[in-house]
């Protein structure tokens, strides 16, 4: 299949990663975002995690200096809201947002899936919507309880190393999620296996998005 390529407007692409709580980005997207920086040069990524208090938030800032190791520039930034009640402090979040807004200016985003089960990572995919409204976004997911996996449209294909390195990464800075059930290799392992299967992807791995607008356009002048 033919494969759309990225082409940021200016020499360096600026990416902002969103997440509700301290490992999303890095499950949601991570390997995304690795192999981004494997082959692009000049990427500048904004990464906020609205939820990440005490242990959590040690976790989140360690990770994400370990994810954006080869960017050309980042800038991390962990809030405190609280975990669970997005819904509830909306007016607070929203308020971060639009401060968001008037400070970056990103080529691409990545969010929550608007149909998220989990509150708070819906709260924050809509609030991206609202806040950019003429910016590229994704929309990734998160394997859970609730069992909200749909038929994401975009895929990123991934290395074999890379999807190693993402899942060595997670389970290494993470350890306060260790005993849960579903913080696995193998969890992992298995829907990064099954977006591969479906994208027909080379190594056989591969992250999945929510493109909900795509402009298209093709190089070269008019004839
Ligand atoms: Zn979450």
């Amino acid at each position: 299949m033919m494969k759309l390529k990225l082409e940021p407007d200016s020499e360096q692409l600026k990416v902002l990663c969103l997440g509700a709580h301290s490992d999303d980005i890095e499950i949601g997207c991570g390997g995304t975002i690795l192999q981004l920086l494997r082959t692009q040069r000049n990427v500048f990524i904004w990464w906020i995690v609205f939820s990440a208090t005490g242990k959590r938030g040690v976790e989140a800032l360690q990770s994400a200096n370990l994810f954006l190791q080869d960017a050309a520039g980042k800038e991390i930034v962990t809030k405190e809201f609280r975990d669970g009640f997005f819904p509830y402090m909306g007016e607070a979040i929203k308020d971060y947002c639009e401060e968001l807004k008037h400070a970056i200016c990103p080529d691409l985003i990545f969010t929550h899936f608007r149909k998220d089960l989990h509150q708070d990572h819906r709260l924050i995919s809509e609030l991206t919507w609202n806040t950019f409204r003429d910016h590229y976004i994704l929309e990734y997911e998160i394997l859970k309880y609730d069992g909200d996996l749909g038929s994401p449209n975009l895929f990123v294909h991934l290395d074999r190393a890379i999807a190693e390195q993402k899942i060595k990464h997670i389970r290494g800075c993470f350890k306060s999620q260790a005993s849960r059930s579903w913080f696995s290799e193998e969890t992992f392992s298995a829907l990064l296996r099954l977006r591969g299967v479906e994208t027909n992807a080379t190594d056989g791995y591969a992250e999945a998005f929510y493109a909900r607008k795509t402009n298209l356009s093709f190089c070269g002048s008019p004839r």
